[in-house]
């Protein structure tokens, strides 16, 4: 083994001040979810932690002013750490910040299709897809003073607001984070201060709301909006939302977050915003619940609509149809929730093409919670255990390693675990990598963990430990020549000889990854017992063209990475899955199971949507 290793050791508190580069990859820019994420983060240190860009230095704990530096994709800012363990800290919130970009979902904007109705209709944009057919209802709130109420001063209005929005950001909701960033914006500078009338907060939050108007972030005013009433609640003053027990599709100028919430629990059957935006809070929230909800330019005239149609499907709102209307939009309705329950409901059930081929769907994840959360949504298994997200704040124990397989391996039959995956875009806080020019042709994945002996084989000791016997494949990341792997597999060998554990159940693999593979894959099959395709590195490698690169774009569905794809499969013998993100494509699914590739790993969510599309194949 080798003793010349940089090994794991933290750094002394030497280095006062660290500035890091970041740069927002996620299509949705910078914006208040992730930013509230981040502050979040930072607090949990002891240092001051400031944001540089556009020639303005802001405090990474003022939710509000990183908001206003309105940053966007493409856009880069520097990260000023100052104090001790500055270099912990910022490689720390390096890697938070880079994984939030990965995990910020791109917000799709609906695609629509044409219907055709008898009476005219009033086109407006999709928030969420969906039928609905009901009498139309008008926004009304009423205010009630509640007076028997102990009377409370607004700062403990404020704070007991605080304590609520804590509380329901903690749920395992994913609508959660949007709770998280309100309790950020009223933890803020401007709301720090003892508000001494309840005119005084009010002024606050308008000139608060003001400052957004006419930006790209007019969307938060709801939110600002929201906080107001959240903290007029704790005054004893309320305003209810008046809203029928029958159904009913509601006319509104916007929703609240917490608005949208209440009306999800009646029996609503559609929303039409004269005013809304399709990035608030209030838009995310009314399709995660699945409302049919549209923003028109124009308004609807007054007068009493007994029975409208929204079809957010078509884009398409009737104030006055006809019967044959009513009719096709009520039988559209029936297909569509019929259709949308249906793939969650099959999740489950084996996926079989029309031809009689049975396909693994499997999920990529990368701690217990979220391959819990992989059998929830129908996973056949782990494909790709991305094991560095259990290393990356400090360095796990051997049995808090073994603890966490274990606990995941009881879940699935199939399981692949990707040995460390460090280097290129992904560092560890205590493990020095010494400064490289190409970091992404440097140190990385397999080539690491040969030089970080200890470290890699606690890592396969823990595996072995936690397999128990069960069949377990592992996975090694980055391998571009026979030699690297062959040096792995001895390595696991005499781990697994020195503490006598039988490992015949566990099989060894590489991920293709370098375009070198491909070319060997003839030596490779003498070698690996399987392989998985990671497309998101091949295709950085293949088109040398960064994968976190700010300007620098490639079609993950390029052809180049379709026929890298089919080279592959036709050139090798081994098992086969790919694990990037082309495998939840569904536009090439098609394409790649015509192929011959029968195990696809992809992010939960895809599974049971993905699992559908494969049977109508
Ligand atoms: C890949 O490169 O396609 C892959 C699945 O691995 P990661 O995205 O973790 O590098
Ligand atoms: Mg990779």
């Amino acid at each position: 083994m080798k003793q010349m290793n940089f090994i794991t050791k933290l750094l002394k508190p030497k280095q006062k001040i660290i500035t890091t580069t970041l740069t927002i990859t996620s299509s949705n820019g910078f914006h208040l979810r992730p930013i509230a994420k981040f502050v979040n983060e930072v607090k949990k240190f002891d240092v001051k932690v400031t944001i540089i860009a556009l020639n303005q230095e802001v405090s990474a704990l003022q939710v509000p002013k990183i908001l206003s530096l309105g940053l966007d994709k493409g856009d880069s800012f520097k990260l000023k750490v100052d104090g001790e363990k500055a270099q912990e800290v910022s490689s720390y919130l390096s890697n938070f910040f880079k994984k939030l970009m990965e995990d910020d979902t791109k917000i799709e904007i609906a695609k629509q299709e044409e219907e055709s109705y008898q009476s005219s209709t009033i086109i407006g944009h999709t928030i969420a897809k969906g039928v609905g057919v009901a009498p139309l209802v008008r926004y009304r709130v009423k205010m009630s003073i509640d007076s028997s109420r102990e009377s409370i001063s607004i700062r403990d209005a404020i704070n007991l607001t605080k304590d609520e929005l804590l509380e329901l950001s903690k749920s395992k909701d994913k609508n959660s984070e949007i709770f998280l960033a309100q309790k950020e914006i009223l933890s803020s500078e401007v709301f720090n201060q003892d508000f001494q009338s309840l005119d005084n907060f009010k002024l606050t939050i308008n000139s608060e709301i003001e400052k957004l108007k006419d930006t790209k972030f007019e969307s938060r005013i709801s939110d600002y909006r929201d906080l107001e009433k959240r903290v007029l609640k704790h005054l004893g003053i309320k305003y209810i939302l008046e809203l029928p027990d029958t159904p009913y599709i509601l006319l509104a100028d916007d929703l609240l977050p917490s608005e949208v919430e209440q009306i999800a629990k009646t029996s609503i059957e559609g929303v039409i915003l004269e005013n809304g935006t399709l990035m608030s809070h209030a838009s995310i929230l009314l399709r995660s619940n699945n409302i049919p909800s549209m923003i028109i330019e124009s308004k609807i005239e007054d007068g009493i609509y007994s029975y409208i149609i929204v079809d957010a499907n078509s884009g398409d709102i009737i104030l006055n149809p006809t019967d044959r209307d009513i009719r096709r939009a009520k039988e559209k309705k029936r297909r569509i929730k019929m259709e949308q329950s249906k793939s969650y409901a099959n999740r489950f059930a084996p996926t079989i093409t029309l031809s009689g081929r049975k396909i693994k769907v499997l999920a990529n994840v990368t701690d217990v919670n979220s391959a819990k959360e992989a059998k929830e949504y129908g996973a056949d298994g782990i494909g790709l255990l991305r094991t560095e997200f259990l290393f990356s704040r400090k360095k796990p124990t051997l049995d808090e390693q073994i603890r966490a397989y274990r606990e995941i391996f009881e879940l699935f039959d199939d399981i692949t675990v990707r040995t460390l995956d460090i280097g290129g875009d992904k560092s560890l806080p205590y493990i020095n990598i010494p400064k490289e020019n190409n970091p992404f042709l440097g140190v990385r994945g397999i080539r690491l963990s040969l030089q970080e002996e200890i470290l890699f084989r606690e890592q396969l000791l823990a595996i072995f430990k936690a397999h128990g016997g069960k069949r377990v494949k592992i996975m090694f990341p980055m391998v571009s020549q026979k030699e690297e792997f062959k040096k792995a597999k001895e390595i696991a060998q005499s781990v697994a000889k020195e503490h006598n554990i039988d490992i015949s159940n566990i099989l060894f693999g590489i991920m293709i990854e370098v375009p070198s593979v491909i070319l060997a894959l003839r030596v490779f099959d003498k070698e690996v017992d399987f392989y998985s395709v990671g497309t998101n590195d091949l295709t950085q490698y293949l088109f040398a063209i960064e994968r976190t690169h700010p300007t620098l774009k490639v079609d993950i569905t390029s052809p180049v990475v379709i026929s890298a794809l089919k080279i592959i499969i036709d050139n090798t013998t081994k098992p086969i899955s790919i694990c990037g993100e082309l495998a939840g494509v569904e536009e090439v699914t098609k394409e790649i199971i015509d192929m011959g590739y029968s195990n696809l790993s992809v992010s939960s969510k895809l599974i049971p949507s993905l699992k559908d599309k494969i049977r109508l194949i």
